[in-house]
Parts: structure tokens; sequence; C-alpha cells
């Protein structure tokens, strides 16, 4: 339902959270057995049901290649799904911890409860993903759970309102389709955790908006993850796992490499390699490939054409790419070095198939150079020293990293995933994303005796030397 046009008041989800059923729902808390019938009703819908529509929905909305929707929209969530299935019983047990000799006659221990009503907010590179990953840590934690995807990718968005709506019941999961008010409408309510996904200006927002009620937040955001290519990289397989990264879904990607920092002394045979490796998986025509995402709206192929057009006026050299077909909101896969710091490619956030390439003589240099700028969801290292390695993981902060590849630690489950700062609070996937959705409530349960007791008033001389 998109609720721009209406009076929010009359919307049903907003008035069974007035109602406070959904409340209700997670108070006394959601059992082990009912959480795991819901991630299986949720995994037969994505996996059997509606897997065909989600694959025509993402090609509509952003040209996705099957192969592309498959390995980063369905599997990723399966996997999410088959993971918290395996653990999740321990993952709810009791986690007894040891006592202080100082509470002699007392136990502790802590529980994961469900932290209560939780929102999730999401964007629109990986619509399925980044809004049903999420939803299966809120979940597994036993929250209930209301969703505001992106208005970007309309089509996407309806097929998500539709499947929630076969799996859940209205007060466990409701999805609100709706443009920025509608998100604005929604963070005004007193949620217990905000879980959002997007950029860094809009995660101060939902910040700003969260303190109000003082809810806590999970922000997944962006920015720019450099890359550095040393001397000694294995400059061929660094070119094609970089073009591999950069240009799946069109660049459109959180993690994807932003820029690259390269040894001055290698730059030239670097892209080379590029070129090689982008003619391999595109063709020479990447209009024409059916491997290869579109832009997602015309707003966001304009500001990607204003930054070429930047560097441009800057005397850049564009190495290779370039092209751009505004009807068809395509961009090629585009090179571009000798880019001057002032230019926007260099500044701003790139989510697109743009890479500029900047060259360094030390890598002390590279190291201030990253640490001049906002610390980034990922930085990549391509090396084979294991000394220069550790020095840039040493000096630097970032989410993450991946050394002599990228983008592939999203998808270990057993990482926490996330950013630092600019780039982000709180971590998801797997036991993190659990930890994300619950609130840990600490119990000590005294015994007969304490000795803590002996400490009682009224104050003595010889209890104030035993407080000693
Ligand atoms: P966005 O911040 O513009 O929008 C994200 C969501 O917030 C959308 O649902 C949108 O409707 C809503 N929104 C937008 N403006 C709002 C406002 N003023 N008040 C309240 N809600 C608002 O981000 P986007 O363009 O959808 O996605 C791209 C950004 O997301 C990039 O910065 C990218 O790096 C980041 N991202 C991060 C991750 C991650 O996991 N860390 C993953 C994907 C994308």
């Amino acid at each position: 339902m998109k609720t721009d046009s209406i009076d929010f008041n009359e919307n049903p989800h907003y008035q069974l959270f007035l109602k406070q059923q959904f409340q209700q729902l997670i108070i006394g808390t959601v059992p082990y057995s009912a959480r795991i019938e819901k991630l299986k009703k949720l995994r037969t819908a994505i996996e059997v049901t509606f897997r065909d529509q989600i694959i025509e929905a993402l090609h509509k909305d952003l040209n996705k290649p099957r192969v592309e929707a498959e390995l980063t929209e369905i599997y990723p969530i399966i996997s999410e799904i088959k993971f918290a299935k395996s653990n999740l019983r321990q993952w709810m047990r009791k986690q007894k911890v040891d006592t202080p000799i100082s509470m002699l006659g007392s136990s502790s221990y802590y529980i994961y409860e469900p932290k209560g009503v939780c929102l999730i907010i999401s964007p629109w590179n990986f619509p399925f993903n980044l809004t049903f990953g999420p939803l299966v840590s809120a979940i597994a934690a036993g929250n209930s759970v209301i969703i505001k995807p992106s208005e970007m990718t309309p089509n996407s968005s309806a097929l998500m309102s539709e499947i929630v709506r076969t799996v859940f019941d209205d007060n466990e999961v409701a999805l609100v389709e709706g443009e920025v008010e509608t998100s604005k409408k929604l963070l005004q309510l007193p949620f217990n955790h905000i879980f959002f996904t997007g950029s860094p200006n809009v995660g101060k927002i939902v910040m700003s908006a969260a303190a109000k009620h003082l809810a806590s937040v999970t922000l997944e955001l962006g920015g720019k993850s450099p890359t550095v290519i040393d001397s000694t990289a294995n400059i061929d397989k660094a070119a094609k796992r970089i073009v591999w990264g950069k240009f799946m879904n069109a660049g459109q990607i959180c993690v994807s490499p932003d820029y690259v920092l390269i040894d001055e002394s290698i730059k030239e045979q670097f892209i080379i390699a590029c070129k090689k490796w982008i003619e391999h998986y595109f063709s020479k025509q990447p209009e024409t490939s059916n491997s290869y995402a579109r832009i997602v709206t015309q707003k966001h192929f304009e500001r990607l054409q204003s930054h070429l057009e930047n560097a441009k006026s800057l005397n850049a050299n564009l190495d290779i790419g370039g092209d751009v077909e505004a009807n068809l909101k395509y961009i090629a896969p585009t090179i571009v070095s000798g880019v001057s710091d002032e230019a926007s490619l260099l500044n701003e956030e790139i989510f697109g198939p743009i890479l500029p390439i900047v060259t360094y003589k030390t890598l002390d240099e590279a190291i201030t150079y990253i640490n001049s700028k906002e610390r980034p969801l990922a930085l990549y290292i391509y090396s084979n020293s294991k000394r220069n390695t550790k020095k840039i993981i040493r000096n630097t902060r970032a989410g993450g990293t991946c050394i002599n590849t990228n983008v592939i630690h999203y998808a270990n489950h057993n990482l926490p995933f996330g950013g630092v700062n600019n780039s982000g609070i709180g971590k998801s996937h797997g036991f993190y994303g659990f930890k994300a959705f619950s609130n840990q409530r600490a119990v000590v349960k005294q015994y007969t005796f304490g000795i803590n007791e002996l400490l009682f008033p009224p104050y003595t001389n010889f209890k104030e030397k035993l407080a000693r």
C-alpha cells in the first residue's frame, strides 16, 4: 500500500501499531518453534513460490541479469535463513557466565530477548536481499516488524508486499510502500529498534528520529571504499576481481570498490588488464551484454553523468568506456585516471560503473590519503607482501577488509557485516544480525545465603573493614 496520497492515520498498519497489537505479540517471547515456522514459510515463498517473479521484478527495475539476481538476491536470503535455522536453538539458549567471589551465593546468566517492534528501512540496489536479509534476523530474534522498502524499485517493492502478506499475519510483519514522506512518518513512531540501510546523510536523519524515543539503531551505510594495489600484487588477478566487484549491478553496490589507489609504477599494466577483463565479461559492446545491469533511475543516471563531465572538465584521462545512453540509463564500464583531487568522483560516493584510479609513490602516502577521508565500509588490499598488508590494516579503519579480493566478505555469515562511523553503526548477518534485534538481558539469581548480605546496614566498624 502506498501511503503518501492518503491520510497516514488511516493506514491499517499504523492503527495496529497504535492499538499495540504489535507489542502484544512479542511480550512473553515468540517461541523457538514459531520463529522456525515463520522462517520456513519465508524460505518457501522466496525459493519456490515467488522465485520467477522476483527475477522478473529485478529485471524490470534494474535490468539485473538472472545469474546476479540468483547469486546476490535470492541465495543470500536463503542462506541467511538456513544459517539462522541451524543456529537459533543455540542463540536462544540462556548463556551462563561466571559469578565473582564477592557475589558468592548467587549465579548469573543472560538471555537474548526480542527488542519488540522494529522498523526496517531498505534501499533499492539489492531490494530483496537488503529487506528480507534483516527481516530474517528480526524474525529469528522474535520481533514484529514494519518494513519500508525503497520507492526507486517499485516492481520489487510491490512484490515484496505480496510476499509479506502471503507469509505473515498483519500484526507480525507489515510492509508499507511509499516515498520519503512515508519514511518520515514511520520514523515518528516509538519503535524499539530501527534497522536502516542507505546513505550516510539519511542515516543521520534516522538516528536523530530514533533519539526522540531512544530507539536503538543499526545503520548500514555507504561511502567511498578504497582499493589499494601495491607493487607486489598480481596485477592480472587484481584486475579480474576488481572489474567483477566494481561493475556487478553496474557498480550500484555499497561494498563496491569506489576508487583504486595504485603504486604509480604498475598503473598502465593495471589499466590494460582491466580492459581485457571488461571485454571478457561484457564483450566489446557492453550495451549488448546480458551480463550488465542498468542505472536504477534517470536521476541517478544524471548524477553519474555529471561526475563524468566534471572529471573531464578537470582534464582527467578517460582510459576505458565513458559511453552513455540516457534512454537506456546505460553507462559503460568506465575507468578514469589523472583525476584532480577536487573532482566530485573523488569526494562523493560514486555508486555506479565509474572507477577512478589514483596513483601513489609510497605506501605511507596511500595510507594518509585513505585517512584523510571518512572511515569506509570496506577497504580492499591487493598485495603479496604480508608486511604491507599488515601495515595498511593497522594504520587505517574500515567496516571490513578483503585481501586480494573484494565484496565477498559480505557472504560469510560468521563475520560481522557493517561499517564504522560514517559508513555505519552496528553489525548484521548471522549471529550479529540476531544480536542487533535482541536485548541482552542480564539475570542474577540469589540463593539462601548471599555473601553480600554481610554488608547490609547497620554499618559497623567490622563491616567497614570487610568492605575494604
Ligand atoms: P537512501 O538513503 O537515499 O534511501 C534509503 C531509504 O531511506 C529508502 O527507503 C528511502 O525511501 C528512505 N529515505 C530517503 N530519504 C529519506 C529521508 N529524508 N527521511 C527518511 N527516509 C528517507 O539510499 P539509497 O539511494 O536507497 O541507497 C544507496 C545508499 O545506500 C548508498 O550510500 C549505499 O552505499 C548505501 N547502502 C549501504 C548498504 C550496506 O549494507 N551498508 C547496502 C546498500 C546500500
